[in-house]
């Protein structure tokens, strides 16, 4: 049986603790909600985070450095070269392997691979963690003109090489002839 001092006890304990309670709540009832509607709300990203690779393609030399450093083989890339311009073809990485430990980044002599903020990678398709870092296939607008005007200019030289020898040629036959001729007066 509850004693009298007991049963106010009791009541003054829940009294107590439900007080403390609203107070907590209270506390967070007046400070603006902390909850992010993710995907469509997201917090910011440390600068320094490493998420999903970018490519400053236009920069890239396709020199194989990242996929080298890369320890679990995860970078590879294909282009044409014409002369110093690149046709790209690919440059995929494999998110099914990356530890995004960021050696790759480290060793590229353009500074054109960086580790991005984004992370989202969710998918029910494994091929598609195998992400193609181009911006662009083929060649950049830029660099098909550089090769083009390269193209001209190689071929204005060899005309004019050939041009030059063709002159020279006739020149030779020319003063041969009159060479000839001179001989044949005497
Ligand atoms: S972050 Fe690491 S594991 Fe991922 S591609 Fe770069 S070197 Fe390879
Ligand atoms: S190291 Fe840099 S320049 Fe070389 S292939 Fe990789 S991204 Fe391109």
């Amino acid at each position: 049986m509850v004693s009298v001092r007991e049963y106010f006890d009791n009541i003054w304990k829940t009294v107590k603790s439900t007080t403390v309670g609203m107070r907590i709540t209270g506390k967070y009832f007046l400070q603006k909600p902390i909850t992010v509607q993710y995907p469509d709300e997201r917090l910011p990203i440390p600068d320094r985070y490493r998420g999903i690779h970018y490519l400053e393609q236009e920069k890239c030399i396709d020199c194989l450095a990242c996929a080298r450093a890369c320890p679990i083989d995860c970078i590879e890339m294909d282009a044409i070269r014409h002369g110093k311009e690149l046709e790209w073809i690919s440059f995929t990485l494999d998110y099914q392997k990356c530890m995004f430990c960021e050696l790759c980044v480290y060793p590229c002599p353009k500074d054109c691979i960086h580790m991005g903020t984004e992370f989202a990678l969710t998918t029910t398709d494994r091929s598609e963690l195998n992400l193609d870092l181009l911006s662009y296939k083929g060649m950049a607008p830029d660099a098909r003109v550089r090769m083009r005007e390269a193209e001209a200019k190689k071929k204005a030289k060899a005309e004019a090489k050939a041009l030059a020898a063709e002159e020279k040629s006739n020149g030779e036959e020319g003063g041969s002839g009159e060479a000839g001729g001179g001989k044949d007066g005497a």
